[in-house]
């Protein structure tokens, strides 16, 4: 347990400085106030971007050898890894995640910038053949001034995951934090001033997402936009973005389906199954929120799951439960209205579907959903809560075809033990990434990202960094030859 300072500041330009508004975050486990911070202005994110600007301009981040950033990032990694504990029970306190999985947030944001330190002097041009008479290179520039909002579910490694890339390739960054859990991202920026980046190269803002973070989307400021967020937001910030034609990496939601086949490892699956849709109180873009099971198999796996679902244990984050509250009562409620809406076009509830009226905080019963059709809300619609909707198949073509037919697709799982039939669904299957016999598996090192509704442009593994960059060629005639 460690003291949580009752008011937290924001990063700008070198500084960490008041506002006179507040807001205030609480905690979703007892749902009470927890501390404030200063709510920026859109004054601040325009102090913000003029510090960002004059930093990437400057060149500051990228004359040195690119050494230099290398020993940065490192830095980075090891000032986090120091803060871990107390970062991470922060971060449990204001989100209600546990206090196991906010440690690893922090550590693999620290991972983060240990993977992009690796790169950072590996961004490498081409030469392009051109016949006598001329040479033909590239290079890679930074983009310049890189606008990252981030979302509450994983605050800390959604930021270091666009951050370790764009400071990798020498950006100056704008992060706008989220309302509801901004406090951990707060410790983090406190330890990565210390490795002594470049004034403005790094400015923290909480703010209003309509004010602030729409103030910095609009901005000619800005030479790129990292987003990662809701579908609605996305598409707002997409217009905005229109104005001044600046490319935007847009991470959004999910509706991902797992296709469990008769030949499915059972221990296996049902491990997926607890990992997919109940980590984070099943927060997650990425969520296994539709499980997809061949008839043969479909009763013994509904049962397996509702017991599964009813036997996991639930309470505070700090004592490492199965399931932890939900982020908001808003959040709570908008999940509550979902199943309700589920019951009411004919789901069948098999277990959970309202809010756990035995606790303080925001907690969400694990729900099951079983006889979905695949056109009922609960099987089209991001819930982002604890609540996963079964639904039968019976060939191979059909799972196809339900699992592909929203209008998201992040990622998507299948589980056989016949190498050739995952290998079938993996070319066909509408996804970012395809899990196989694991949820989840896969890493910093894998590149993530979505098609459809699920976004655009690609974070994490080595094809990240590429969106932090802009290609310039440079075409030489050579005389005498
Ligand atoms: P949200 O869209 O409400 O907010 C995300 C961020 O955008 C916040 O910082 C918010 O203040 C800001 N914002 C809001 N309106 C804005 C505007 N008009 N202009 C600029 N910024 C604005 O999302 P959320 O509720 O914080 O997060 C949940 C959503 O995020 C889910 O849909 C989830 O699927 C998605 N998500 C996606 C990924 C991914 O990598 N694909 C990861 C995590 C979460």
């Amino acid at each position: 347990m460690y003291p949580i300072a009752s008011h937290w500041l924001n990063y700008i330009d070198g500084d960490w400085v008041d506002s006179a508004q507040h807001l205030s975050v609480n905690n979703p486990g007892t749902a009470e106030p927890l501390a404030t911070i200063a709510q920026a202005t859109v004054e601040d994110a325009e102090r913000a971007l003029l510090a960002a600007r004059r930093c990437a301009d400057s060149g500051e981040l990228t004359r040195a050898r690119p050494a230099q950033r290398v020993s940065w990032l490192l830095r980075i990694a090891e000032e986090i890894r120091a803060v871990a504990d107390e970062g991470a029970w922060v971060l449990c306190q204001e989100n209600g995640k546990s206090i196991n999985d906010a440690r690893d947030e922090f550590i693999e944001a620290a991972r983060y910038f240990e993977y992009y330190a690796g790169m950072a002097d590996k961004i490498e041009g081409t030469s392009i053949p051109l016949g006598n008479g001329y040479m033909d290179f590239t290079v890679y520039d930074p983009m310049g001034v890189s606008a990252q909002i981030v979302p509450w579910n994983f605050p800390v490694s959604i930021c270091a995951r666009s951050l370790a890339p764009a400071l990798a390739a020498g950006n100056a960054v704008v992060i706008k934090s989220p309302e509801l859990s901004p406090l951990g991202m707060c410790v983090l920026v406190r330890a990565i001033v210390k490795a002594g980046l470049p004034q403005g190269a790094i400015n923290l803002i909480c703010g209003r997402g309509r004010e602030v973070g729409a103030h910095l989307v609009s901005s000619a400021k800005v030479d790129q936009i990292v987003f990662t967020g809701s579908v609605p937001t996305g598409q707002s910030i997409l217009r905005d973005a229109a104005a001044n034609a600046i490319p935007s990496v847009m991470e959004l939601g999910g509706k991902s389906a797992a296709i469990a086949f008769a030949d499915v490892d059972r221990k296996q699956l049902l491990a997926s199954v607890k990992n997919g849709i109940f980590f984070n109180a099943g927060q997650v873009c990425s969520a296994m929120s539709r499980l997809l099971v061949q008839r043969e198999i479909y009763e013994d796996i509904v049962q397996a799951v509702v017991e599964l679902a009813e036997g996991l244990s639930v309470g505070l984050g700090q004592d490492n439960p199965d399931l932890t509250p939900v982020v908001s009562a808003a959040q709570l409620a908008g999940i509550e209205t979902l199943c309700r809406r589920a019951v009411d076009e004919g789901a069948v509830l098999a277990t959970g579907g309202e809010a756990h009226n035995e606790l303080a905080g925001h907690f969400m019963l694990p729900t099951v959903f079983r006889d979905v059709r695949a056109d009922m809300c609960i099987a089209q619609e991001e819930v982002f809560g604890p609540v996963l909707a079964v639904i039968p198949f019976d060939s191979e073509e059909q799972a196809i075809e339900i699992a592909n037919g929203t209008d998201f697709g992040l990622v998507a799982g299948v589980f056989t033990q016949d190498i050739s039939r995952a290998m079938r669904c993996v070319r066909r299957l509408r996804a970012g990434q395809v899990f196989v016999n694991e949820w989840y598996a896969g890493g910093i090192e894998t590149p993530f990202g979505g098609v459809g509704l699920s976004g655009f442009g690609r974070e994490k593994g080595q094809e990240a960094l590429y969106s932090y960059v802009r290609t310039k060629n440079i075409a030489i005639r050579v005389a005498g030859e």
